[in-house]
């Protein structure tokens, strides 16, 4: 069976075909810049060479439209026809307290993805575009929503509530969500079958560091805490964003530099993090360079990055009890050993040692740990999309 995978932002729409009787990529690709001056469409067909076609598109169905159109080409399509493609799986970013797992998308589930516009209104109504594009251009296969949030809503109050007035979250339902859930679902997965324990016996820390970074405590196959909050802005320095900060410089800040709201917003989401700390980049690979050259503010931003990271571990060592293993993923987790090393360094006490030659490495999924480490450090590449390619296909079979 054959299933499509589909992640709509503002402007863009990524894709995935998976053969799900081996769970291969057929193809992947992505549409930039959708309803913008110089849309292109990137197409990746596996084992074949990579195909790029600019033409001005003016929304989500006519990116979709024009994917579909790529997929069957004779010449680079992977398909023969659509009708081999038999479900469509769309992640969507915020499913609030409603969806603790992927659904079945229908009128009462496209209204929920509406209601929490107003909890995520960057990510959900772009998410809400593709599938309605998906849904008109294939209207009689099933679509399944997948949501970043879902994964976490084991967590208890105790770690999801804020010290706010208690009528902010009966009324606008503020308090912790937690992003990457797909990412943090499937990597502590494959972390307890390579520990070779029962996922539901496991203490397991996340790191998903990329761009934008969270962690994940996971015990007993449940998540018990995460870095990111209210919005994904909350936990980690990020590429761009702050992190955990006094809430009191935002309000010092919008008086100082004149700043509304939607300014405010942008500043802590768009303008801080590693880019404005090191005045370098938002790249840890940027950032990694210049401090090796000397400069002595992308170093101070190094630091500042794993000494929060090293903090959250201890946090969720405490939270959990104990920890059975480290799990590091995404571009700054896969690729950036030296990173690994930085934020394992001297903790020790808690067990966690790595072995920094077996840690050299990229992209890989492996152990890096120590002989001696109590605590297992893993390196596994995320794989969000057959997290939604597998649930696609589950809830497809009405299983
Ligand atoms: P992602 O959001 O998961 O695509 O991750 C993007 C981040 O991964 C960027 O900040 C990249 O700089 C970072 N990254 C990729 N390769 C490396 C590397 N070799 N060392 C450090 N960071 C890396």
């Amino acid at each position: 069976m054959k299933i499509l995978v589909v992640n709509a932002g503002s402007s863009s729409i990524k894709y995935q075909v998976f053969n799900m009787e081996d769970e291969s990529v057929l193809a992947k690709g992505l549409v930039d810049r959708v309803g913008i001056p110089g849309t292109t469409l990137e197409h990746k067909p596996t084992g074949k060479d990579e195909v790029i076609i600019k033409k001005d598109l003016p929304d989500h169905t006519a990116g979709m439209q024009l994917v579909l159109e790529v997929l069957v080409n004779p010449e680079y399509g992977i398909l023969k026809s659509m009708d081999e493609i038999k479900a469509v799986g769309h992640r969507v970013v915020h499913g609030g307290e409603f969806f603790s797992e992927s659904v079945l998308i229908d009128d009462k589930v496209k209204k929920v993805i509406k209601d929490c516009f107003d909890i995520a209104p960057l990510h959900n109504p772009p998410n809400l575009m593709g599938i309605e594009a998906c849904e008109e251009l294939m209207p009689d296969v099933p679509h399944v929503a997948v949501f970043d949030t879902a994964f976490h809503q084991t967590m208890e109050p105790a770690n999801y509530m804020y010290a706010l007035p208690y009528e902010v979250y009966e009324k606008y339902r503020v308090r912790r969500y937690g992003f990457h859930g797909t990412s943090h679902y499937y990597v502590s997965h494959r972390a307890a079958e390579m520990m070779n324990k029962p996922f539901e016996e496991c203490k397991i820390i996340t790191l998903h560091l990329g761009n934008g970074a969270s962690m994940a405590a996971i015990k007993d196959g449940r998540v018990v805490d995460t870095s990111m909050g209210f919005t994904p802005l909350e936990g980690l320095v990020m590429g761009t964003r702050s992190g955990d900060i006094d809430p009191a410089i935002v309000f010092f800040l919008m008086d100082k530099l004149g700043m509304d709201t939607a300014e405010a917003n942008n500043y802590f989401n768009k303008k801080s993090g590693m880019l404005g700390l090191s005045g370098v980049s938002n790249d840890l690979r940027d950032i990694l360079e210049a401090a090796n050259s000397g400069n002595e503010r992308a170093q101070l931003a190094l630091d500042v990055y794993t000494t929060k990271v090293k903090g959250y571990i201890g946090n969720y060592v405490a939270k959990l009890n104990g920890c059975d293993c480290l799990v590091f993923t995404a571009g700054v987790g896969e690729n950036g050993w030296d990173m690994r090393e930085a934020i394992c360094k001297d903790l020790d006490y808690l067990g966690i040692k790595l072995d920094p030659e077996k840690n050299k490495v990229r992209g890989k999924e492996v152990d890096v740990s120590a002989d001696d480490s109590r605590v297992r450090i893993f390196v596994i590449p995320t794989d969000e999309e057959l997290v939604i390619a597998r649930d696609t296909l589950r809830l497809a079979q009405g299983k």
